[in-house]
C-alpha cells in the first residue's frame, strides 16, 4: 500500500497540470465536430499518440461502425493495488461552434485571458481528459500509480452516442472496472463543486399529421379539417394547464424513491434567482403553481416538452392558408425505470383512445436514465476528495437533470458512476465563448490524484 504524501503530490500535480497546457491547446485546435464529421481521424490519432506518450496502452476500436472508441490502460505502479481499477469516461467530439459571430475569440484557437481559457471543447470535454492525464503523470512521478486506470474515450457523445452501447457490450471485459468517473461537471454560481451520481434519460419523438397533398386556400377551412388544429388538440389532451401529464401509463415504470434518496435530493441547493434572472423568465416556476419542491421535479420527475412545432405560414404579414400538414418535436426526460419504447406505446394508445388516429408518432431516439446506488461508498469517496482538493463546498446530486449514455455503461459494466469535470458556472458548454478557469483545471487534476490514491486504498 502506498503512503500518500499529499503535499508532495500536490506540488507534482501543479507542475504536471501546468506542463499539460500546451498539449491541451493542440487538442483544442482539432475541430472534432461529430455532427459535421470534422477532423475525426486526426483527433483519434492525436489521442492515441497522447495516451501512449503518457505511458498508456491503447486500442482504437472501430469495427462496429461510427466514430472510433479509444481504450486506454495505465496499469498500477509497482507499489500500487492492481486489484482496483478506475475507469474514466471522456469524449473527443465537440458541438458545432455556431453562431460564429457571437464568439469573442476564434472557437478553435485557444485564448487565455485573466486565467480563463476560451475555446470550443475547453469545458466539454477536452479539458477534463488533459486534467485526468496530468493527475496520472503526477502520481507516476511521485508515489507511482496507486491503481489501474482505464479510459473510454468516444467520439459521438454530442450526437447521442449511437454506437457506444454495442462497443460496451462487445468489450465489457476490456473496460471492466470497479467504478467510473464520468465526463462532465462544474462549479455552480456559489463556487460549490457539483458531482452527479446519475443522469436522466431522454426519449425524443416526432408527431405529425397531414390532411391534404398541398396547402389549400383557407376559404376551404369551412369544409376541410386543419392538421395544425388536430395536432394542437392532440397535444392539449396530453398535458393540462397545470402541467399534469395526462397520458395513461406514462408514470407506470418509474422506480419509487425511498426516504434516503428523497433526503439527498432535497439537500441539494436550488437557487431560483440563478434560474429566473439570467434566462429572463416571464412565468412563475411550474413547481410553484403545483406546490412541488423544485429539486424533486428536477431529479425525480419525468418531463414532456414541446421542443418545436411547424405548420403553415409564419412569415411577415398575412397569408391566408390552410396548411397541408403539421409537425411537432417532443422530448421526455425520463427517470430510472422508464423506457422510450413504453412511452411510445403509451402515446400511441392515448392518441387512438382520444380520436387522433390520423396523428403519426415516431420515436426518433432514446436513452435510459441511470442512478448509482446512493449507498455505494464510492460516492462519498469522490465527494470527500473533492472537498479536500478544491477546499470548497461540494454538492452530490443523486442524478443530473441532463442526459448521457450512463445506462449503457452500467448495463455492460455494473459499476457506480459519478460525474465531475472542469467547468464553472459561466462555462457556456455548447454555446459561444465556452471556457474554463485554469485554477479549476489544476484543482480538478488534484481531485483526480487524491481520488485515485484513496480509491486504491479501499
Ligand atoms: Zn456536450
Amino acid at each position: 500500500m502506498i503512503e500518500s504524501n499529499r503535499q508532495e503530490l500536490k506540488e507534482s500535480v501543479i507542475k504536471q497540470a501546468d506542463q499539460s497546457v500546451d498539449t491541451l491547446y493542440h487538442y483544442l485546435r482539432l475541430t472534432s465536430v461529430s455532427a459535421q464529421h470534422l477532423a475525426i481521424p486526426e483527433t483519434v490519432t492525436f489521442i492515441a499518440d497522447l495516451l501512449k506518450k503518457f505511458g498508456g496502452e491503447v486500442q482504437v476500436l472501430d469495427e462496429l461502425g461510427g466514430n472510433p472508441v479509444i481504450y486506454g490502460l495505465f496499469p498500477a505502479g509497482e507499489q500500487g493495488n492492481s486489484e482496483r481499477t478506475l475507469l474514466f469516461y471522456n469524449h473527443y467530439d465537440v458541438q458545432p461552434p455556431d453562431p460564429l459571430d457571437e464568439w469573442e475569440s476564434e472557437p478553435f484557437e485557444p485564448y487565455l485571458k485573466d486565467g480563463t481559457l476560451y475555446g470550443r471543447g475547453t469545458a466539454d470535454n477536452k479539458g477534463s481528459l488533459m486534467q485526468r492525464l496530468a493527475a496520472i503523470k503526477a502520481l507516476e512521478e511521485t508515489e507511482g500509480l496507486p491503481c489501474n486506470v482505464k479510459f473510454l474515450i468516444e467520439g459521438e457523445e454530442e450526437i447521442g452516442s449511437p454506437g457506444l452501447p454495442s462497443y460496451l457490450k462487445k468489450y465489457a471485459d476490456l473496460f471492466q472496472a470497479d467504478a467510473c468517473i464520468w465526463e462532465f461537471g462544474s462549479k455552480d454560481a456559489e463556487e460549490r463543486v457539483e458531482l452527479f451520481a446519475g443522469i436522466k434519460g431522454s426519449a425524443y419523438f416526432e408527431l405529425s399529421t397531414k390532411s391534404a397533398s398541398i396547402d389549400l386556400h383557407s376559404s376551404l377551412a369551412a369544409v376541410v379539417d386543419n392538421p395544425a388544429w388536430r395536432l394542437v388538440q392532440a397535444l392539449a389532451s396530453m398535458k393540462d394547464q397545470n402541467n399534469n401529464i395526462l397520458v395513461e401509463g406514462f408514470f407506470d415504470e418509474i422506480e419509487a424513491a425511498d426516504e434516503e434518496l428523497l433526503q439527498l435530493v432535497r439537500n441539494v441547493p436550488f437557487d431560483k434567482a440563478a434560474l429566473s434572472e439570467p434566462f429572463g423568465l416571464t412565468r412563475p416556476l411550474i413547481t410553484e403553481a403545483r406546490g412541488e419542491i423544485p429539486q424533486d421535479a428536477l431529479m425525480l420527475y419525468p418531463t414532456m416538452t414541446i421542443c418545436g412545432m411547424v405548420s403553415g405560414y409564419i412569415g411577415e404579414g398575412a397569408k391566408t392558408v390552410l396548411p397541408k400538414e403539421a409537425k411537432v418535436k417532443l422530448d421526455c426526460r425520463m427517470v430510472p425505470g422508464q423506457t422510450g419504447e413504453h412511452l411510445l406505446a403509451c402515446f400511441q394508445r392515448h392518441l387512438l383512445r382520444h380520436g387522433f388516429s390520423d396523428i403519426h408518432i415516431e420515436l426518433i431516439e432514446s436513452q435510459r436514465a441511470y442512478r448509482s446506488n446512493i449507498h455505494d461508498p464510492f460516492l462519498n469517496l469522490v465527494k470527500q476528495t473533492a472537498e479536500e482538493a478544491y477546499q470548497s463546498d461540494v454538492v452530490l446530486y443523486p442524478n443530473s437533470p441532463g442526459t448521457g449514455p450512463m445506462y449503457a455503461f452500467n448495463e455492460s459494466l455494473h459499476l457506480p458512476i459519478v460525474s465531475t469535470g472542469v467547468g464553472w458556472a459561466e462555462s457556456k458548454a455548447h454555446a459561444p465563448n465556452e471556457s474554463i478557469r485554469m485554477k479549476d483545471y489544476v484543482d480538478g487534476a488534484l481531485h483526480m490524484a487524491y481520488l485515485l490514491t484513496d480509491f486504491a486504498a479501499k
